[in-house]
């Protein structure tokens, strides 16, 4: 059985990213990591279901047992991955997807070079405000922030490996599957395959 992939996923608040992963999720050859953060919970958020909502003290106590393959400070609060979790599921050939800031994702990238990284564009940065209101999970200076915060995101979209606009949900869905997949069927990815071919004889 082949390592499972990791999967960086990044895109401003809004631009559905959320959506999209919630369609790719619904095969189990991947796995979501769930994130720890300071941030408190949005109505309906569920903790260890969301995120692991933390204290700043038990998130810095992790920090410090190297419990976190990453993290950064994201509008004034902690984000950060547990390391753990993804590297079980990877040994178990599970893909785990990392959904992430910008900041979180270029130290994956400098700690494994062989992850996939993937950006979500929303169409417009004017479409993004509609849909941060329409979501109305946020107060006004919270979107503000937000949306300051997007555009100097997009500027940063050139480091990842693949852009996919999500104007059209569906299309966008399919966009990625269609990156994964091909990404799985990498020389380097499907060497057991090859293999299998051979002994087959
Ligand atoms: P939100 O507060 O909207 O849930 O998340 C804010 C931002 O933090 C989003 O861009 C989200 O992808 C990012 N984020 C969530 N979990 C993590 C994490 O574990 N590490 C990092 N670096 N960013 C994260």
């Amino acid at each position: 059985m082949s390592k499972g992939m990791l999967i960086v996923v990044s895109g401003p608040s809004g631009c559905g990213k959320g959506t999209i992963l919630a369609e790719i999720l619904k095969d189990d050859k991947f796995f979501y990591s769930i994130s720890a953060t300071t941030r408190a919970p949005r109505p309906g958020e569920v903790d260890g279901v969301n995120y692991f909502f933390l204290s700043k003290d038990k998130f810095e106590d992790l920090i410090k047992e190297d419990g976190m393959l990453e993290y950064a400070s994201y509008c004034e609060n902690y984000y950060g991955t547990p390391r753990k979790p993804v590297e079980d599921m990877r040994e178990k050939g599970k893909h785990v997807i990392l959904e992430i800031e910008v900041q979180g994702a270029m130290k994956i990238k400098e700690k494994c070079p062989d992850a996939v990284f993937l950006f979500i564009l929303p169409p417009s940065l004017k479409e993004l405000h509609r849909r941060l209101n329409k979501r109305g999970t946020e107060a006004e200076d919270v979107i503000e922030k937000r949306l300051n915060e997007a555009a100097g995101e997009i500027g940063q979209a050139y480091k990842y490996d693949y852009a996919v606009i999500n104007g059209d949900l569906d299309a966008a869905v399919q966009d990625v599957r269609s990156i994964i997949r091909a990404e799985e069927l990498k020389t380097e990815n499907s060497k057991n395959n090859i293999d299998e071919v051979l002994e087959n004889a």
